[in-house]
């Protein structure tokens, strides 16, 4: 714990990490009147969140209602209940679904970060009480990056496999017109039209700047945060926290960061804010709290190397991670294989697992899971299934024509030659199951009886072992055209294809332990002041588990407010935006 006598800034809040939750916490401390500066330790703004899918869950929220999707948060309630569980952490949840909507409208009315409804999104427990079907996901509207001028190169890219064309972001709403662009003049002119405009963009741009998804939602915050002056410093890693008079237990008072090579001691009058991004990168927190065999793959932004919990815990913070299952939230991916020795990770969220003629095994060729399933519980049955057979990587097991009309992974549909796809090593296609099964070192007959067993599931729509195609969720991501299951097609016209994944995390689940505003709780139990926590460094209040579309992004945003609230002296405006939302609820 660094003694600091002499300084060389001083500001209200200082904010570390330049991610969703700290540029959140940013924007809503300035506009509440906050001196704030924010470091980046990295030379780009957005972190994990810019390669993110962007979508928030926020039961209740007033962009749905306005659609007419009515949500009632007294169901989520139930539900998280059901899903989290136990009386830890209660609190926290009740504050999230009573502040949600009013953090959002506050962003959506004050600033450029905006939001649009989703609209049908299923919750991923559908069998649950209390989950919904619609009205709880939001999406940032898409941005026009040229809003940001030369700034726009310091907004992190999203990752390669999910754009096109070496740079052109597509928004989930542009693929079907995509992959359809000879079907019809409208979907023919949306796509010459995308195309016109990312060709235009390159001649200015590094990458195409009609942006979508979390880049957008980072973008956004970046831009609102420009808007309203607030100083970014790139390259800028917090160090080490500074407690009033070197005590352990005094208030934090500061924080020593290292900048572009100088050292600089900042005063804080208000607090710290800590959304370092999680522990990701950190191999002993993953040995910590992650589950056996831990996973070597992950899709967190490299700088995520868990410098948030670090310095909390030199400070005598608690980390909570027991109950947090996996310690992570996950999604199955596969490895692509970029130009030269370049690995990528592709994430298998929604795109092909859940649509029609596709299996996944483990090394007996069995079938494990419900392939259609959300992606953290893929993996969760990945980590169970591993524990008798191994199954990591499992195997996603389809046929030629599967891959040419949904695509499998970074394949896009419409692909036909799967040559360049094998000989990269990306994925494995064979004339026979059985000659695929001895390729990727599978079982040869228990995949066959797999997928023969499957076949008949497929005729009679019925999936018998995994219910395939039964839950709301499955129908939504498969293919509403395939009868009579939308999520079942028999596997049999060779050439078979196969692609191995692997446990990735999108995001840390274990953080540290806060109160309701976001203040970082001590060993005792009480608030460490002067030291708040957002994102993924605030332990999350899911508690490993994954209700459904936006379970980080939704909680990163929300906290933030509450964050900067509490710094503000204003915790009693967002208990106010709380009564609001019991008042519009009683006028419902
Ligand atoms: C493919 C993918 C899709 C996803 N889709 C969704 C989704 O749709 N909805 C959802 O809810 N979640 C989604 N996520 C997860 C979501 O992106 C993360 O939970 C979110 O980005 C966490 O925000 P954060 O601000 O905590 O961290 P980050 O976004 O990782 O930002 C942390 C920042 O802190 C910086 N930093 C690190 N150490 C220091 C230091 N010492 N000093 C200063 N700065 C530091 C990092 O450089 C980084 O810029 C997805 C993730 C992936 C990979």
């Amino acid at each position: 714990m660094a003694q600091v006598t002499a300084w060389d800034a001083e500001v209200d809040l200082l904010v570390a990490g330049a991610g969703p939750g700290g540029m959140a916490a940013a924007l809503v401390g300035a506009l509440e009147g906050l001196e704030v500066m924010v470091c980046e330790k990295s030379g780009q703004i957005g972190g994990t969140a810019s390669t993110s899918a962007g979508t928030l869950w926020i039961p209740g929220n007033t962009q749905s209602r306005r659609a007419g999707y009515d949500d009632s948060p007294e169901q989520a309630e139930i539900y998280m209940d059901r899903l989290v569980g136990g009386p830890k952490g209660r609190d926290l949840r009740s504050v999230y679904l009573e502040t949600g909507p009013a953090a959002i409208d506050y962003y959506d009315t004050r600033t450029d970060v905006q939001f649009l409804p989703c609209g049908r999104h299923p919750d991923y427990q559908q069998n649950m009480a209390g989950a919904a079907v619609t009205g709880r996901a939001i999406v940032p509207k898409p941005f026009d990056g040229r809003l940001l001028g030369e700034d726009f190169r310091l907004v992190r890219p999203p990752i390669g496999e999910f754009m096109i064309f070496g740079g052109m972001m597509v928004g989930k709403d542009d693929i079907p017109r995509l992959i359809g662009r000879f079907k019809s003049a409208a979907n023919f002119t949306h796509s010459a039209k995308l195309f016109l405009r990312y060709l235009s963009d390159r001649l200015k741009y590094p990458r195409g700047t009609r942006i979508a998804m979390g880049n957008a939602l980072v973008a956004r915050l970046f831009y609102s945060l420009r808007k309203h002056k607030v100083p970014i410093r790139l390259d800028t890693a917090i160090r080490e926290l500074v407690r009033e008079d070197g005590r352990q237990d005094g208030r934090v008072v500061g924080a020593v960061v290292d900048s572009g090579g100088r050292t600089l001691r900042v005063r804080t009058r208000k607090g710290v804010v800590l959304a370092t991004g999680g522990f990701a990168h950190n191999r002993e927190f993953r040995k910590a709290f992650m589950p056996q065999p831990v996973p070597v793959h992950s899709l967190a932004c490299e700088t995520d190397t868990g410098d948030g919990l670090t310095l909390a815990q030199a400070a005598g913070a608690r980390i909570d991670g027991d109950q947090h299952r996996g310690g992570a939230f996950w999604t199955p991916v596969s490895v692509t294989r970029r130009t030269g020795n370049w690995r990528g990770l592709f994430p298998h969220l929604a795109l092909d697992r859940a649509k029609p003629g596709l299996i996944a095994v483990n090394a007996a060729g069995r079938r494990f899971v419900n392939e259609g399933a959300s992606y953290h519980d893929f993996v969760e049955a990945m980590f169970d299934s591993h524990k008798l057979v191994p199954t990591m990587p499992a195997w996603l097991i389809c046929d030629s024509a599967f891959v040419a009309k949904y695509g499998l992974g970074v394949v896009h549909p419409g692909t036909r030659n799967l040559a360049p796809h094998e000989k990269s090593g990306y994925l494995t296609t064979a004339p026979t199951l059985e000659d695929l099964a001895r390729k990727i070192g599978v079982d040869p007959a228990g995949l066959a009886d797999s997928v023969r067993r499957h076949n008949g599931f497929a005729r009679t729509g019925s999936d018998l072992d995994f219910g395939k195609g039964d839950s709301e969720l499955n129908r939504f991501n498969g293919d509403p055209e395939n009868k009579p299951n939308p999520c079942l097609k028999p596997i049999e016209a060779a050439p078979f294809v196969a692609v191995a994944v692997w446990p990735a995390e999108i995001a840390c689940s274990a953080g540290l332990a806060t109160n309701v505003d976001g203040q970082v709780l001590g060993e005792s139990g009480d608030p460490i002041q002067g030291l708040y926590a957002c994102g993924n460094d605030m332990a999350s209040i899911m508690a490993g588990t994954y209700p459904g579309p936006g379970t980080t992004l939704g909680p990163a945003l929300v906290f933030a407010y509450r964050v900067a609230m509490h710094a503000a002296g204003k915790s009693d405006a967002a208990g106010k935006a709380m009564a609001g939302r019991e008042e519009r609820a009683a006028a419902r």
